[in-house]
């Protein structure tokens, strides 16, 4: 009977919750523009840098697509200035809140099997690896992790949001004499869902095949000490779950502006506003006032200054692209677009990549953001690698590729697919990393 009942109760829940999420989106479209020449790239440039386009992908060269969400009452305006410019474009989702609802139907669904699943098998709430959680849920988890084994889990906190939610993460220190330590960090962009689900997943089976005595991962965590924190940017991801799914930024807001948020990603203190960053608070890639402006900023730098020099790696997750990022991104003006040790980065890197194409045929593009992309200021990548000189410095763009699926709407069911290619990545890329360090510790 207690069961039924709490069926009951969750199917309530879930229909209420249903009827708060909003259709914003109605006829907005996602559009795929083909940039030819320099001058297309200079007209997308200035509609970035004064924030009037949402863009999905980031302008690339004159060889490279880029995808945009224009909204429905501003599209004939943007179709009639591609035409002027002579832009070559093309619609690829028409109704981009019929992808949100689909979405959130599945989501919903995938929801409602996990609590029954859950509840049926007496576990005390529904399992969330392999889903999009919210940040109170998986909050829950990293503390049901390190309660289960808090000899070796610990969960610690990064600092406070703008709505003064806590920034928390998880370390799994499975040797206690080990003195090195890597940083993995996702959700930093509000919308990109499958980030935090990635993160999730990673804590969930580094735990689960140490004790199963995996090998590889036996020796990448008896190496390190591995810091996880599955949300860089709570309030603007629970934000994009419960009124804009398409929600980039965090949530700040300063008198001098109607426009809310700060792009975290061009926040940082290194080479601030150096290029491919924004000074209007309203664009999606607006850099806040000043460097290091944000509190949930401040919160990531105290923390990896408080350990400095004992970093080997630092990734940060993003979507969507699939992309395998090295710095840097705020300069061209180097040998190759890139770092000394790029060869080194590069090469570890595309070893992650080739496992994950052992899955799904999935193809990452490898390289520096500055030589793949164009130039993005501020971002934790550079920050990591020379702010704090941890040599293995990356930013990963998950799937899907340009277009496919709606770009960031990736549906809940392709989730869990994405999860595992990329964790088997992470291991075989991790072990490379370990073994180029041990190496050059040696010679
Ligand atoms: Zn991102």
């Amino acid at each position: 009977m207690n069961r039924i009942i709490s069926l009951i109760s969750i199917l309530v829940s879930l229909s209420i919750w249903n009827t708060c999420t909003e259709s914003a989106y109605v006829q907005d479209k996602l559009v795929r523009l083909e940039p030819l020449t320099e001058q297309h790239l200079d007209y997308l440039r200035s509609l970035e840098d004064n924030g009037s386009l949402d863009f999905w992908t980031e302008i690339t060269g004159s060889d490279r697509p880029i995808d945009v969400h224009i909204p429905a009452n501003e599209y004939d305006q943007y179709v009639s200035e591609f035409k002027q410019y002579s832009l070559p474009f093309h619609v690829l989702v028409d109704n981009l809140q019929e992808s949100i609802d689909n979405e959130q139907r599945e989501l919903l669904q995938d929801r409602l099997m996990r609590q029954i699943q859950g509840r049926w098998a007496g576990q005390p709430r529904a399992s969330i690896v392999g889903t999009y959680a919210r940040y109170n849920d998986m909050v829950a988890f990293l503390q049901e992790k390190a309660a289960a084994d808090p000899t070796h889990v610990e969960v610690f906190d990064i600092g406070r949001t703008f709505e003064n939610r806590i920034i928390q993460g998880i370390v799994l220190k499975f040797n206690p004499s080990a003195t090195r330590n890597i940083w993995i960090d996702c959700g930093i962009h509000a919308r990109e869902w499958i980030t935090p689900a990635t993160c999730i997943w990673l804590i969930d089976q580094f735990i689960a095949e140490y004790n199963n005595n995996d090998a590889t991962t036996r020796d990448l965590l008896n190496n390190w000490n591995v810091y996880i924190a599955p949300s860089l940017n709570p309030d603007g991801y629970e934000y994009s779950h419960t009124t804009s799914r398409l929600w980039r930024k965090n949530r700040s807001k300063r008198p001098s502006s109607t426009c809310y948020g700060v792009d975290l990603n061009r926040n940082y203190p290194w080479k601030w506003m150096t290029g491919g960053a924004s000074s209007s608070p309203c664009s999606e890639t607006y850099a806040g006032p000043s460097a290091g402006s944000e509190i949930e900023t401040v919160g990531v730098v105290n923390f990896l200054q408080s350990k400095i020099n004992t970093w080997d790696m630092y990734m940060s997750f993003h979507s969507y692209g699939q992309w395998w990022f090295t710095p840097y991104g705020y300069t061209t003006n180097l040998p190759d677009k890139a770092p000394a040790n790029y060869a080194t980065l590069e090469a570890a890197a595309k070893v992650g990549a080739a496992t994950i194409q052992t899955f799904n045929q999935r193809k990452y593009a490898v390289g520096s953001v500055s030589r793949l992309l164009y130039i993005a200021s501020g971002s934790t990548v550079d920050w990591a690698y020379d702010a704090l000189n941890i040599p293995y410095s990356y930013t990963i763009e998950l799937p899907p590729t340009q277009g496919d699926s709606a770009g960031f709407v990736l549906p809940v069911s392709l989730a869990p697919g994405v999860c595992q290619e990329t964790y088997a990545g992470m291991k075989t890329f991790l072990a490379e990393v370990k073994k180029n360090l041990a190496s050059s510790s040696s010679g």
